[in-house]
Parts: C-alpha cells; structure tokens; sequence
C-alpha cells in the first residue's frame, strides 16, 4: 500500500466517522411506540395500582431494575434497591447512576427522578373497574425517566454524573424522596439540581408546552427556555394555586439539599378531570404529545448537565 494513499484512507476514514459521530447525536430520536410500550405496561391492571408495598408494584420495581441493567446504568448503593426506612411495609426507591464524561464535572450530579407508586385499588367497584392506574400520575413521569435513561446511556452525553430515582411511597407523603435526599445528604453526595417528572402523559392546552413547580423559586424556567431555544416552560397559576412545589418528591430535596429542585409537569390541574381518579389510564393519555415533549427536554436535559457553572441557582 502507497503510504501516501494510506494517509489518505486514513483521514477519510476519520472524517466519515466524526461525520458519522455528529449527525448520530443529532438524529437521535424518541420512539413514541417505545414510549407506549413502557406506558402500557406500567399503568396495567396487572400492577394493581402500584401501591407501595404491594406485589403490584414489585412488578414494577423489577421492570425498573432491568431498564437499568439492559442501559448499563450502574447501582449507586449495593443494589438499584434503596429501602424505605421510614414506611412500615416494605418499599424500594429504584436508583442508579451514569458516571460523567468530563474528569471534573462527574463529581457534581443531576439528579433526575419520577415517583412509580401509585395508590392501588378502590374499595368499592365503580363502573365496572377497581384499579387506580396511575398513568398520568405517574407512570407518564417514571416512562419519561427511562427515555432518559435510555438517551443517556446511548450517546453518553453527560458530563455531570446523573443520579436516576424511581421513587416508592410518594404518595404516602413524599416518602421515599424524604428518605433518600436525607441519606445522600449524610453521605459524601455533590447534587447540583433535582429535575423531577410528574404527569407529563397529556399536553398542557395553553401558549407554553410546560412548566415547573416552584416558577419563583430559582431561574430554572429562564434557563430551559434558553437551552430548548424556544418558549417551552411558563408560569401557571394553579402551579401556585395547589402548591404544587411542596406536593411531589423535588421538594424534600430542596428542604434538605438547598438546591434548585421542581418538578417538570405537562398537566393542566385546572382542566384535568382524572386526578387520583380510576380512569387515569394508558387510553387516556397522549403518546405522541409524551414523545414529541422528551425530543424537545432532550437538548435541554443536556445542556443543564454540561453547564460549565451552575447556571441554575435559586433566587435569594
Ligand atoms: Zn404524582
């Protein structure tokens, strides 16, 4: 071989690939039947309501254990099991870690989590169903996590490290996120911002795409608007009307941690009819407004990971 065709060969063979490189992280794309799929399977009756404690929702902390295991999504502690010191039956948070890409920035970690318990079955029946399936609130939250999961662990875009929580017994008083931000908080833990999902399986119906619990608290509405380019958070009233930011698991880490903690929400309190209600169910969400809603948190996901300083600060 010429070795000046070799060096030839050589560079367009690099050329090809970072071609390659490049347009593979921008033509990453959410699969909205994938998204289906885990939405399906989460919200089933076959889970009974995801309860805490019960066997229904072990199907689902196992379904959790194995999106880790398939993404080579590392345990933070012994196992992915963080057991519940403060709820009389037993009950797992679902954790795990990707390690960061850039030698400094790994030590700090983003915290992103979603509640995957529910409120299990009613006592009476009532128009022929008995399950509380929970789709908006929150498998919607938890299949968003495992999209991000999967993004991340694919293009390992990250610098920061990521810490993954699927929360138990939120729904018995933010349970498992009280447990597990005051053990990390006892442990050498460097969290830089909470990104929580509750309720993002039906579109909004207003001028912005979404918003955040806790709008005044820190500059984090600003900032994602900044890095998706376009207005996709906002300010809503009901947000503040229901105290929302107190309501979901964000919350005990920003009493514990001080750091900008919200939870990322698609749905319209003032308009939803199935809160807590037993048709919350997978027929009643909107897959293609969940798909299309994580493309756009994909850009913005990352650009907060990779943030040089801490761009995201709670207002004084
Ligand atoms: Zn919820």
């Amino acid at each position: 071989m010429n070795r000046r065709l070799l060096l030839l060969f050589i560079a367009l063979g690099y050329i090809n690939t970072s071609f390659a490189q490049k347009s593979k992280k921008e033509s990453y794309t959410v699969n909205e039947q994938q998204i289906a799929e885990t939405l399906r399977f989460l919200s089933s009756d076959d889970l009974q309501g995801r309860n805490s404690g019960s066997e229904g929702i072990e199907k689902a902390a196992l379904f959790l254990e194995d999106v880790f295991t398939k993404n080579s999504v590392k345990p933070y502690f012994i196992t992915y099991r963080d057991t519940l010191s403060n709820f009389d039956k037993p009950a797992y948070n679902i954790v795990g870690y990707l390690e960061g890409n850039d030698p400094k920035l790994k030590d700090e970690y983003v915290i992103i989590g979603a509640h995957y318990d529910h409120i299990g079955m009613a006592t009476a029946i009532q128009n022929g169903d008995t399950v509380y399936n929970g789709a908006d609130d929150n498998a919607s939250g938890t299949t968003a996590v495992t999209e991000l999961v999967k993004y991340f662990a694919k293009t390992k875009a990250n610098k920061r490290s990521i810490l993954f929580c699927f929360f138990s017994a939120e729904e018995k008083g933010l349970l498992g996120s009280y447990h597990l931000a005051g053990k990390l908080k006892q442990a050498n833990f460097i969290p830089y911002v909470m990104l929580n999902f509750e309720m993002i399986g039906v579109p909004l119906g207003m001028d912005i795409e979404a918003y955040v619990t806790g709008y005044s608290r820190s500059n984090i509405t600003e900032k994602m608007n900044e890095y998706a380019g376009a207005k996709l958070f906002g300010y809503t009233d009901f947000a503040v009307k229901y105290q929302l930011f107190k309501a979901s698991d964000n919350y005990p880490f920003y009493l514990e941690m001080n750091i900008p903690a919200h939870t990322v929400c698609t749905t319209n309190m003032n308009t939803f009819q199935y809160y807590h209600h037993l048709d919350d169910e997978f027929e009643n969400m909107d897959t293609a407004h969940m798909a299309s809603f994580m493309q756009k948190m994909l850009p913005v996901v990352t650009k907060m990971i990779n943030a040089k300083t801490h761009e995201i600060a709670l207002k004084k």
